[in-house]
């Protein structure tokens, strides 16, 4: 029996052990594009099954950028803000520190690069045989992209819409909430089969909608109660989503810490 899920009939979703982190994989003429390769080197090496050609990457975060390296004949593709904490040096600093907690095999890091930039205005490009566009959508990180791909019906959105946690605000919570709303209207717009998110099993569109709404009730809460003059101390005050991850109280109180630094600002 495989880990991997076919979802269509060139689309497969590899989830890491390591919290369902999501490695996609898609064929298409000859090319086989992989999304987030990772995060064990043998699960890279066996979603990337020797054809890999492409590779596009949603933000520069460890967990999705440590199996680059392994595919050193492939071509590939992340936003500008992406390709600058990869290429210096940041990106490969976090993968050391932060993949030593799980012991995990780390080979390769000297061939993470970044050949192509995506160009993250909604304009359609071509990603090898895929006519694709990408949008920025900062909020997690400010270096995140969202990636629409028409012909395979795939809607690509990194680390927003998880299921299985809250909203983890490293960059803004005011960026997060327009990304919320694009989200939205894209998967109105585009009614994707899937909704393919960085940790956890895709979605349909209609449990994507409804994990949106919940963030977006979240995060505007979050923006009221520190434009309001809230302090990380009443940050009980402010309710969040029942998602059942290990630390969502704990990351609760970093989004308030931020949030409430930020609007002082
Ligand atoms: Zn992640």
């Amino acid at each position: 029996m495989s880990r991997a899920l076919d979802l269509t009939p060139t689309a497969r979703w590899w989830p890491s052990v390591l919290w369902q982190t999501t490695t996609l994989t898609l064929d298409g003429n000859g090319a086989r594009l992989l999304v987030d390769p990772g995060i064990a080197t043998w699960e890279t090496r066996e979603a990337a099954h020797d054809g890999a050609t492409h590779i596009l990457i949603t933000h520069a975060d460890w967990d999705h950028v440590m199996g680059i390296g392994l595919l050193p004949d492939t071509q590939v593709w992340a936003s500008q803000s992406a390709a600058e904490r990869i290429r210096s040096g940041e990106a490969r600093a976090s993968v050391e520190s932060e993949s030593r907690p799980y012991g995990v095999v780390l080979e390769g890091l000297d061939g993470m690069r970044v050949d192509e930039l995506v160009p993250a205005n909604g304009e359609p490009y071509q990603l090898g045989p895929w006519r694709v566009e990408s949008h920025a959508t900062p909020g997690h990180t400010p270096d995140g992209i969202t990636t629409w791909i028409e012909g395979a019906g795939l809607l690509i959105v990194g680390d927003h819409l998880s299921q299985h946690e809250i909203p983890f605000i490293y960059d803004s919570a005011w960026n997060y909430r327009s990304t919320l709303a694009l989200l939205t209207e894209l998967i109105e717009r585009h009614r994707p089969s899937h909704v393919v998110v960085g940790h956890g099993r895709p979605h349909a569109p209609e449990r994507a909608l409804e994990i949106a709404a919940q963030d977006a009730e979240y995060v505007n809460a979050l923006i009221a109660f520190a434009e309001a003059g809230g302090t990380p101390e009443r940050a009980d005050d402010v309710p969040f989503p029942d998602r059942g991850g290990h630390d969502d109280a704990g990351e609760h109180r970093s989004n308030v810490e931020r949030v409430c630094a930020q609007a002082a600002a």
